[in-house]
């Protein structure tokens, strides 16, 4: 859940990697799976996913099935159709989650929605898209998958660089325009420095932290999971593995549950992606009044209060995105309250 920004020269090859990949014709009928997209750690190595491999295989292909589910809802809206709008409907489920949490109105009846929400919206379906675009690349390799961040080592400004071989190494303060010269940098043990911001940074302040689940760096194109995504939070939070069962029956879903429950592996791969192909952030977190708070915009009541504050900041919040989502994908409630309401047609 945590974002770092991007720079670094390696950030330009991507872009003209990523500007190649979208001129050539390699998208297929079927999403890439998952150990092709993504490069894995192999052989028990720092990072590796051995072990929750299984897992991030099913949650990626339900978190691609949630992402189109937010796509198809935005559609429906989109076709204007007054089953979407009317606000009192139980047919409105899509239109109240979208206002709830992007602040994008569903208009009086039968209404069109205004230009600057229907950009909005726009805006929003560009998002979802890009995950479903990015897993249909047909390229190998494409993106960097670990299951722990302990492949990241820290360099002081005056150690040599790991990646020099040969006499005469330069320092890792000394590459790359002097980029680490203050407090060095974290490697990825393969090629690519991340800057530090402070000295003496450790790890879990930075990276799995007791809060966090997974995060992605965008100069690294990688995500990371976290021990916490599998084990469950210190609070007793826990992420739900496999989603899809609870999707195919949602008569285990009770009233007034909580949408939080229903957090899964494949809602926290939504949430990276949108910072990875988007470029989302986890925004600041505000109370009702629009006061900010400490923290960051996770969970839909902070992400109802950020709607609150402005429309551009939830079109901005990875966890908006994962939550609206979410509520598509578990059709047969209304969790416009962040809770489950009027079970539909079941
Ligand atoms: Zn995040």
């Amino acid at each position: 859940m945590v974002l770092f920004s991007r720079y670094s020269v390696y950030a330009s090859l991507q872009a003209i990697l990523l500007i190649l990949l979208h001129v050539l014709p390699l998208v297929t009928a079927d999403p890439t799976p998952l150990d092709k997209l993504y490069t894995l750690v192999k052989n028990g190595g720092k990072g590796n996913c051995d072990s929750e491999l299984s897992d991030l295989r099913t949650s990626y292909t339900e978190g691609l099935a949630m992402t189109q589910a937010a796509i198809d809802a935005i559609d429906a809206i989109k076709s204007g159709k007054s089953s979407n709008w009317v606000p009192t409907s139980k047919n409105n489920r899509k239109a109240k989650m979208l206002q709830a949490l992007f602040n994008i109105k569903a208009a009086s009846l039968f209404k069109s929605i205004s230009s600057a929400d229907s950009a909005a919206l726009d805006k929003v379906r560009g998002v979802y898209s890009a995950a479903i675009d990015d897993a249909n690349m047909n390229f190998e390799g494409l993106h960097w998958l670990y299951c722990n961040d302990d492949y990241l080592t820290h360099y002081n400004p005056e150690d040599e660089d790991p990646r020099a071989f040969g006499d005469n190494k330069p320092k890792v303060g000394e590459i790359e325009n002097g980029r680490l010269k203050e407090f060095g940098g974290w490697y990825d043990g393969s090629f690519q420095f991340f800057k530090s911001k402070k000295a003496g940074e450790t790890r879990a302040e930075l990276f799995c932290g007791p809060g966090v689940g997974a995060f992605t760096i965008r100069t690294f194109q990688s995500i990371t999971w976290c021990p916490n995504a599998f084990s469950g939070f210190s609070n007793g939070h826990k992420y739900v593995t496999s989603i899809g069962g609870i999707k195919a029956d949602q008569k285990q879903i009770k009233k007034d549950d909580p949408l939080k429950n229903y957090e899964s592996l494949a809602s926290v791969w939504l949430h990276e992606w949108t910072h990875l192909q988007s470029s989302t952030a986890d925004q600041p977190a505000y109370d009702s009044s629009g006061n900010s708070i400490s923290g960051k915009s996770y969970g839909f009541f902070n992400c109802v209060n950020l709607a609150r504050k402005g429309q551009s900041l939830a079109v901005a919040n990875a966890d908006t995105f994962a939550y609206f989502a979410m509520a598509m994908y578990l059709e047969s409630w209304d969790w416009s309250n962040g809770f489950a309401e009027n079970s539909l047609g079941m």
